[in-house]
């Protein structure tokens, strides 16, 4: 039987537990009730379990008995050549939620006020539950070991950073080889389109803030008091001109203010005023003039004024930067399992953040979307992920469970292959 058709088998099961966990949102670092059902999946199947310590994550490991990889980590050779290190790879699937109220209608909607998939992480997780039962089965055939990293906490949370620190990259005894992860979208493309791109695929995150310090007094005579305010509403629109001015167009910078708040009452000029914003850049090279440009602007408008000004800018997620011959890897295997309509490459990146950007950046991997995008709905005017109207439909689960083996089971084979004959 074929890898797509064996997932189809498990199509049933998969929708189950998508379904269990979608109506039971966790957020956070801490989910216990997803972390329950996860182990639950895993109990009959031949995996190593560990769980986090500081988090609910799990991190599983399968020993493949195929290929010439064997059961060791090292086969010592003669005088320190031929020694052949059992290859690895790693899959990951986020587990958290949103605090969204979930306005969608289906009938396994969310039972938690104010907690909702709004992400279609049950969905990665539903698939990677799907990719440990068929590695399970072919376990035989697998020249070398499978990490599963069922991880919170992606949503502003850094859960790939807590599981890092805490090992999950040389689960198998040493560093795993290849690292790679599936995000659906519930828009963008039509039903059951893979997305690949190689080099940056999501731009990086970091978040703003600012404290204009003023000094208060009665709105009747502003010349007696230091009005931060005015300079606050000066600065927001300097920040998006500075932008246009300052950034080369064809590397963009987006920059939203979220947050704008200063005051309590119409004839009383507020101490300070407080200013939030986050922003995505899609270099490294933005990123740092952008450390070095926003408080140089803030500070020239605040002492324009004569007024104080705190700007605490806040690094969050790198950007998401896939390896260009393991996109390659995952666009052949695609394209050989659904054909290369189901591939769509992309040109240019998005400018979403994701916390696998961790993993990346320590080995090489790529990430792959997925369109969720309910069957026959207009992708292009479908509501994107964290709308709580965002609508996953579960028709892409077993193909999304079969894309994961298949990436694990073809690498493993061409490692260990490459390592057989070097
Ligand atoms: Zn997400």
């Amino acid at each position: 039987m074929t890898i797509t058709a064996a997932a189809r088998e498990l199509q049933p099961q998969l929708i189950r537990f998508r379904h269990a966990m979608h109506q039971e949102p966790e957020i956070g670092l801490n989910l216990p009730r997803t972390q329950e059902k996860v182990l639950q999946a895993l109990d009959s199947l031949p995996y190593e379990i560990t769980v986090g310590k500081d988090t609910t994550s799990v991190t599983a490991v399968l020993r493949g008995t195929g290929g010439t990889a064997g059961s060791g980590d090292e086969a010592p050779g003669e005088a320190g050549h031929g020694r052949r290190v059992t290859p690895s790879v790693l899959l990951r699937a986020d587990m958290d939620g949103l605090p969204v109220q979930e306005k969608t209608g289906v009938d396994y909607t969310s039972r938690l006020d104010g907690a909702m998939h709004a992400c279609g992480h049950d969905l990665h997780t539903a698939m990677l539950t799907g990719a440990a039962a068929l590695l399970a089965e072919n376990r035989h055939k697998l020249a070398g070991d499978v990490v599963l990293m069922f991880q919170p906490g992606e949503e502003g949370f850094d859960g790939a950073g807590y599981m890092i620190r805490e090992g999950v990259l040389d689960a198998p005894g040493r560093r795993v080889d290849a690292a790679y992860g599936m995000h659906v979208f519930s828009s963008l493309e039509p039903h059951g389109t893979f997305a690949t791109k190689p080099g940056v695929m999501l731009s990086a995150s970091d978040g703003l803030v600012v404290t204009v310090l003023g000094a208060g007094g009665h709105g009747s005579a502003p010349h007696a008091a230091k009005d931060p305010v005015t300079a606050a509403a000066e600065m927001v629109t300097a920040l998006q001109v500075m932008i246009t001015r300052q950034f080369n167009m064809f590397d963009p910078v987006v920059l939203s203010v979220g947050v704008l708040h200063a005051g309590t009452k119409r004839n009383v000029i507020p101490e300070t005023a407080r200013i939030e914003a986050t922003i995505r850049t899609f270099s490294e090279a933005s990123r740092e003039r952008l450390m070095d440009s926003i408080p140089r602007l803030l500070k020239g408008i605040a002492s324009a004024h004569g007024l104080e000004v705190d700007v605490d800018y806040q690094q969050e997620y790198p950007l998401t930067i896939t390896d260009e011959d393991e996109t390659h890897t995952a666009e052949n295997v695609i394209t050989e399992l659904f054909g290369e309509s189901r591939l769509s490459r992309w040109a240019t990146p998005l400018s979403g953040s994701e916390d696998f950007s961790r993993v990346l950046a320590e080995v090489p991997g790529t990430f792959i979307g997925l369109s969720a995008v309910p069957r026959g709905a207009d992708h292009a005017a479908s509501p994107f992920n964290h709308s709580p109207y965002a609508t996953f439909d579960d028709g892409v689960l077993a193909d999304g469970a079969a894309l994961y083996a298949e990436l694990a089971m073809q690498r493993l084979a061409a490692l260990s292959h490459s390592r057989t004959n070097s």
